[in-house]
């Protein structure tokens, strides 16, 4: 049995049909930019996030960059975020001429730590950026606590956490604005680059509108240095086809991972916490072992597909040399410890067996 670890293919197929009608519609609307589909999609999108605003980009990265770009920061100010993040993250600091401060995750759920805020705080930090990564909510009770006490602004980063919950509520609660990522590989996605902000604060949502136009509201009048980073008119109404059915595709994904924590057995193996099933969006299931390769090599002979996110830890990157120095060793560990099994909605139940035997005689 030859299991991909993902076939954007078949999870895009069950779609054809009304993309193809999307696309008849699109072609005959002759409204190709920034038209109603944009809109409808912003609006569906912030009603799925329980949030205000939407506001379509193009990518998540630019999201993050007209987030960080809205509030106006002095060059060079700090943002604290977690070391073992996508490169994006931190890539998108740097676009906004910030400046990174690295600082060790949890090494249970791969998230970042609360108590390690405090410790880095200057008085040039301006902002917490906070990462969903995997699919799961970082612990906004606390992080809020901390951004209110230090008038720090909180940013997060949930290109990879689209329909996770943190204590029933799909905002990440107490941040100012939240970005996501609809590139295809990810819970929702598109079939080409696409991006939101998500906000409830009207300053933001106006920022961001008028920035990923140019810094234009009004046609051929140019209010602020913006960009060009708008929202694909085809790809808003694909991605509101695929939002009807994301509550199906994330519970099928809670399934699956529910039945790798319950029936995966092997001392070699370390399982993501369980402790919120039913709350995390499970975009990846992160396992953990020692000797990596091994079970790479092992994985291949069973024709199991598997992925490592991510093989180098940022701040050991050619692109930011600055950090190459710094020694943390609980994202390196992350780093040379993590695969992520096949997780999808398109899995079938005997090839979820089969990942499981196999691993259980590994
Ligand atoms: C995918 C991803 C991004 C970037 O999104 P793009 O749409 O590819 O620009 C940013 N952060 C994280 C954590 C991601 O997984």
């Amino acid at each position: 049995m030859e299991i991909p670890f993902l076939s954007l293919k078949s999870t895009n197929q069950q779609f054809e049909e009304f993309y193809k009608l999307a696309l008849a519609d699109f072609l005959s609307s002759g409204q190709y930019m920034l038209g109603n589909k944009v809109e409808n999609f912003e609006k569906n999108f912030a009603n799925f996030c329980k949030s205000k605003h939407c506001i379509g980009v193009a990518n998540g990265l630019d999201a993050l960059i007209l987030i960080l770009d809205s509030f106006g920061f002095e060059r060079n100010a700090e943002v604290i975020v977690p070391a073992n993040t996508y490169f994006a993250s931190i890539l998108a600091i740097k676009k906004a001429m910030l400046k990174p401060v690295l600082i060790e995750p949890r090494l249970d759920d791969y998230l970042i730590d609360a108590n390690k805020i405090e410790a880095v705080i200057t008085p040039n930090t301006v902002a917490v950026m906070a990462v969903n990564l995997y699919g799961r909510m970082c612990d906004f009770e606390n992080i809020t606590k901390l951004c209110k006490k230090h008038s720090l602004k909180l940013i997060v980063d949930a290109a990879q956490s689209h329909g996770a919950e943190f204590v029933n509520a799909r905002n990440c609660i107490g941040a100012d604005a939240t970005a996501y990522s609809f590139y295809p590989t990810k819970n929702l996605g598109a079939l080409s680059d696409a991006g939101a902000v998500v906000t409830d604060d009207e300053h933001i949502a106006a920022s961001v509108r008028k920035n990923r136009n140019y810094g234009s509201e009004i046609k051929y009048q140019f209010d602020s240095i913006g960009m060009n980073s708008r929202l694909s008119e085809l790809q808003a109404s694909f991605l509101d086809i695929k939002l009807k059915h994301l509550n199906f595709e994330i519970s099928k994904r809670r399934q699956i991972a529910e039945r790798y924590l319950k029936e995966v057995k092997n001392d070699k193996l370390i399982l993501p916490p369980s402790d919120r099933i039913n709350d995390d969006a499970w975009h990846l299931f992160i396992i953990r072992t020692d000797n990596r390769s091994e079970l790479m090599n092992y994985l291949k002979n069973a024709q199991i597909g598997y992925d490592i996110h991510y093989p180098i830890p940022p701040h050991k990157q050619k692109a930011i040399p600055e950090f190459n120095h710094l020694h943390l060793p609980i994202t390196e560990e992350i780093h040379r410890t993590v695969l992520s099994l096949p997780m999808n909605s398109s899995l079938k139940e005997e090839e979820v067996d089969f990942i499981i035997s196999t691993l259980n005689s590994y």
